[in-house]
C-alpha cells in the first residue's frame, strides 16, 4: 500500500507541530498538507521547517478544501468550532478524521456524530496508550469498589494556556468511572465546588482542576474509602505520546467503514 497522506490542521499549534514530527518519523505515513487559520503568521511557511524536522515541501495553507482533496486522512487538534467544520469537509472528501480537540459542547459532539455517518472518525480526549489503559483500570476499580463506601475524585493539572476545564482526559476518566458503576456521568458529575457546598452527594464523581506553568498533563483518579484510598495516575512528560497515538489512529482508520470510533477501538481495549 502507498504511504497514507495526512493533513495536519492547526499545524502551527503545540499539538500541530508535534503531529508533524510524529508523521515524519512514522513508516507508512507522510505529511501532504498543513492548514492554519486565515491570517495566522505561519501561513506560507514550510510545515516541516516550522516543526523543526527540516523542509517537507508542504506549505501551510488556510484553504482546508484544497488540502483535504489530496489526502487520505486529517489529524485535528484545534478548537471545537473548527473541528465541526473540518468534520463536514472530511466527510465530503471521504477521508478519515482523527479528532483530538477537547471542550466540544453536547451540540458539537452531535454534529461530529452526524458526520461519522459518512466518514470514519476517531475521537478521543486523550490519544495516549497510557491514559486509555488507565481508563480501563478506572472502570474496573469503580466496578469493584462499592459506591456507598468509595468516593471518586478526578484531579488534573495542565499548562497555563489550556482553555477548557475539566480536561478532555479528566472527563474521559470520569466517564470510565461512571461506566464501571453503571451510571451516567452527567447525572453524577460535580465539576466545580465553591463556598458552602454542603456534604458530598452520595455517588458523586468529583473533578478538581489545576492550571499552571508548562505541565503537559497530569491526571489522578482517587477512590477514597473507609480506611484506605486507591489512586490511579498518569503523567504525560511529552506531547509526542498524543501525536504518535493520533498517527496510529489514522493508519488504523484507513479503509475502515464509516463510524465514530475511540482510541479504545484503535488499541483493542474496548470492553466487550
Ligand atoms: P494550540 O492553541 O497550541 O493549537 C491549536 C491550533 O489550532 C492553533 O495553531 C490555531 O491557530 C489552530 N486553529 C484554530 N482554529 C483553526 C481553524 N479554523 N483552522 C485552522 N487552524 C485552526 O492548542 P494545543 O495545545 O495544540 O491543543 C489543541 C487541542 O488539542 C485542544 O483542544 C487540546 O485540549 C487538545 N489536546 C488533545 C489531546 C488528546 O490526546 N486528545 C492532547 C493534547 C491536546
Amino acid at each position: 500500500m502507498t504511504d497514507m497522506g495526512l493533513v495536519v490542521v492547526g499545524a502551527a499549534g503545540r499539538m500541530g507541530q508535534s503531529l508533524i514530527r510524529a508523521i515524519a518519523e512514522t513508516k507508512g505515513a507522510k505529511v501532504v498538507g498543513a492548514v492554519e487559520r486565515e491570517g495566522a503568521g505561519a501561513v506560507g511557511r514550510d510545515a516541516g521547517e516550522l516543526a523543526g524536522v527540516g523542509p517537507l515541501g508542504v506549505t501551510i495553507t488556510s484553504d482546508p478544501l484544497a488540502a483535504f482533496a489530496i489526502a487520505d486522512g486529517v489529524l485535528d487538534f484545534t478548537a471545537p468550532a473548527a473541528t465541526v467544520a473540518f468534520a463536514g469537509y472530511a466527510a465530503q472528501a471521504r477521508i478519515a478524521h482523527v479528532i483530538g480537540t477537547t471542550g466540544c459542547s453536547a451540540e458539537q459532539d452531535e454534529q461530529i456524530a452526524a458526520a461519522a455517518r459518512h466518514a470514519t472518525i476517531v475521537k478521543s480526549g486523550n490519544m495516549s496508550l497510557g491514559v486509555n489503559l488507565l481508563s480501563v483500570m478506572v472502570r474496573q476499580a469503580a466496578m469493584a469498589l462499592d459506591a456507598a463506601d468509595f468516593d471518586i475524585e478526578v484531579l488534573e493539572m495542565h499548562h497555563r494556556h489550556k482553555v477548557d476545564a475539566p480536561s478532555g482526559t479528566a472527563l474521559l476518566l470520569g466517564k470510565a468511572a461512571a461506566e464501571g458503576r453503571g451510571v451516567e456521568l452527567d447525572d453524577n458529575a460535580v465539576r466545580v465546588r465553591d463556598g458552602h457546598t454542603g456534604p458530598r452527594p452520595a455517588g458523586a464523581i468529583g473533578f478538581a482542576t489545576l492550571r499552571g506553568g508548562a505541565v503537559v498533563g497530569d491526571h489522578s483518579v482517587i477512590l477514597a474509602g473507609p480506611g484506605e484510598t486507591v489512586t490511579l495516575s498518569h503523567h504525560a512528560a511529552d506531547r509526542g505520546i498524543f501525536a504518535r497515538g493520533a498517527v496510529k489512529a489514522a493508519l488504523w482508520a484507513r479503509g475502515r467503514k464509516p463510524g465514530l470510533y475511540s482510541m479504545l477501538d484503535v488499541l483493542g481495549l474496548q470492553a466487550s
